[in-house]
């Protein structure tokens, strides 16, 4: 399942550079998450490393974006092999 970013983002850059997939960006208004490229970090950390940047707790699961750990696995995979 791919992360999403809620309105409450303050825009303090402060997960973009922490995500291995590049998938953070900003938008005209708040930071955005790919979901094409989100794997909750799968392959890379045990814990998504954006939600553990954020001072204000307003980055969360997206269920617009459901996904097994193999299919983010397999996401990871095409990216990164
Ligand atoms: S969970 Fe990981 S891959 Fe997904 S947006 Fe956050 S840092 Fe990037
Ligand atoms: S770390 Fe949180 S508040 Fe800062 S830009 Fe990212 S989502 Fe927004």
């Amino acid at each position: 399942m791919a992360l999403k970013i809620t309105e409450e983002c303050i825009n303090c850059e402060l997960c973009e550079d922490e995500c291995p997939n590049q998938a953070i960006s900003s938008n005209s208004e708040i930071f955005v998450i790919d979901p094409n490229r989100c794997t909750e970090c799968i392959g890379h950390y045990d814990e998504p490393s954006c939600i553990a940047a954020c001072p204000v707790e307003c980055i969360e699961k997206d269920p617009a974006h459901t996904e097994s750990l193999s299919q983010l696995a397999d996401k990871y995979a095409a990216m990164h092999c």
